[in-house]
């Protein structure tokens, strides 16, 4: 693609100082650099206001040099996260969170995934797991991994569930699933008795324990021994959301030719 002359690019802009986000940030432009795409990093003060940023984004939208656009989030409270991706170019967003895109996923008829839910398809795959018939439950219903999640999950075929913090019974839900996708947040929350023997376990959880270590949603230890296959936290999921991101970029090359 250099030798065509269409070196993708990847512009990522983060407000504030959140230190995850700059873990994120930092580990998105290193990718980049491993692979030979040409990335911008944005850093931008805590005070910067929405029309300061929206008019970056524009200014990205026209840029020649730039394929995907990515705003880091949550953003601090005085913006408008809704604004903001509403700005992106949905040819340039290569996390597909413009409502242009998410609209187009939920037809089946899409340029872009969004990074966590497509790179847990891609886990899924690789491990020859079979979705089509299978009982799929969805724990959390985020607009950036639960909902997607649960309607890739559908395009295979599967027979799918969502729950969230409203949900009776989330034990024998989690129970009746050949393929568990945690995405809540929640330290351990799910536990052995709540996994059926055999099923597949996605673990989407990026949370820290009581020693401040990186850990998912799922108790690995106990379920590991009574799932068939099973995400570790870290180095399952989040790899992977690294991985579509840069191949989200280098369609957004192609398409924006
Ligand atoms: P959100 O906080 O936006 O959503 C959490 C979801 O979990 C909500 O739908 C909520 O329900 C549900 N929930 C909360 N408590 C319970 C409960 N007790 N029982 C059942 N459901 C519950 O989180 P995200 O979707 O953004 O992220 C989820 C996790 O995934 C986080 O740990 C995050 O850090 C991680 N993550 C990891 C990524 C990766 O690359 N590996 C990428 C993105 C996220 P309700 O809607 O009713 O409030």
């Amino acid at each position: 693609m250099k030798a065509e002359g269409n070196c993708p690019g990847l512009a990522v802009i983060i407000v504030g100082s959140d230190p995850a986000s700059q873990v994120y940030v930092r580990n998105k432009c290193k990718d980049c650099t491993e692979i030979g795409i040409y990335s911008e990093e944005y850093a931008l003060p805590e005070e910067t206001s929405q029309e300061e940023l929206c008019a970056l984004v524009q200014k990205l939208n026209e840029d020649k040099k730039i394929s995907g656009i990515l705003v880091q989030l949550p953003l601090p409270k005085h913006l408008d996260e809704k604004a903001v991706i509403n700005t992106i170019n949905p040819k340039k967003d290569v996390d597909a969170f413009h409502p242009a895109n998410v609209g187009k996923i939920m037809i089946g008829d899409y340029d872009f995934l969004p990074c966590t839910p497509a790179g847990v398809m891609e886990l899924i795959k690789e491990a020859h797991v079979e979705v089509s018939g299978k009982k799929c439950v969805v724990v959390g219903r985020s607009n950036i991994v639960g909902k997607p999640q649960a309607m890739l999950l559908l395009h295979s075929n599967g027979t799918v569930t969502i729950c969230h913090s409203k949900t009776k019974n989330l034990a024998d839900e989690c129970r009746s699933a050949d393929i568990l996708v945690a995405a809540v947040g929640k330290t351990k929350m799910i536990t052995a008795d709540m996994v059926k023997p055999g099923a597949v376990v996605i673990d989407v959880g990026m949370n820290h324990d009581e020693n401040g270590k990186l850990c998912g949603d799922v108790d690995f230890e106990h379920v590991k021994d009574i799932a068939s296959a099973i995400t570790p936290v870290p180095g399952g999921v989040g790899p992977m959301t690294r991985a579509i991101l840069m191949k989200n970029t280098v369609k957004a090359a192609i398409i924006n030719k």
